[in-house]
């Protein structure tokens, strides 16, 4: 199973992300999450990322997709993956259909998360507060929302053309809207 989630920051994609690739016993990759863990660990790529992740801009495509398929080429993910943040960019579509196609299988379904703008901007806030992530300041939320809605939104249509999108409603609960995932992808989920 070879799925992506996409959404606009604050939709909730990541603790989705999780639920979903348990139930298939897949790995979710978030690159977001790789990033801090790099950061946090002073590697290279820490080093590189930092700075874009603090103003909340993209980290450069070269990076990001070096980082991704090595990822990617772990045993773990052997069975598929689910990942989360990752592709942003078109650049990064044709990227990751190169690495898919490589390994001679298919993207399954894109789940996209559409959510209220504003209580968005109120969730990242309270994130803020709870996680005190560098990044979750008003004016860096701000910038990434902005670089979503530039380079990362038009990805949806061309997920549409190719006929894998999920479009799903991500507000509310989070159970409930685990259960639309797992409604739309035609599932049972595990209790
Ligand atoms: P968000 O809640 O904004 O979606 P993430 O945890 O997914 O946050 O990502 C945090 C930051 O990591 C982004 O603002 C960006 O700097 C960097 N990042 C994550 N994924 C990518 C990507 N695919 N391409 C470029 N930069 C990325």
């Amino acid at each position: 199973m070879r799925l992506i989630i996409m959404g606009p920051p604050g939709a909730g994609k990541g603790t989705q992300a999780k639920f979903i690739a348990d139930h298939f016993g897949i790995p979710a990759i978030s690159t977001g999450d790789i990033f801090r863990a790099n950061v946090s660990a002073g590697t290279e790529l820490g080093v590189k990322a930092e700075h874009f992740m603090d103003a909340g801009e993209y980290v450069p495509d070269e990076v990001t997709n070096q980082m991704v398929r090595n990822r990617i080429d772990e045993p773990d993910a052997d069975p598929g993956f689910m990942l989360d943040g990752y592709p942003r960019t078109l650049a990064q579509v044709e990227e990751l259909d190169g690495m898919i196609k490589f390994t001679g299988h298919a993207l399954d379904a894109v789940v996209v998360l559409t959510v209220d703008e504003d209580e968005i901007v109120q969730r990242l806030l309270q994130r803020a507060e709870l996680e005190g992530r560098a990044d979750d300041t008003e004016d860096v939320i701000r910038r990434r929302q902005e670089l979503y809605t530039e380079q990362t939104e038009p990805l949806i249509g061309v997920y549409r053309d190719r006929g894998l999108l999920i479009e799903l409603d991500g507000m509310g609960e989070v159970d409930q809207v685990t259960q639309r995932i797992f409604e739309a992808l035609d599932v049972v989920p595990q209790s």
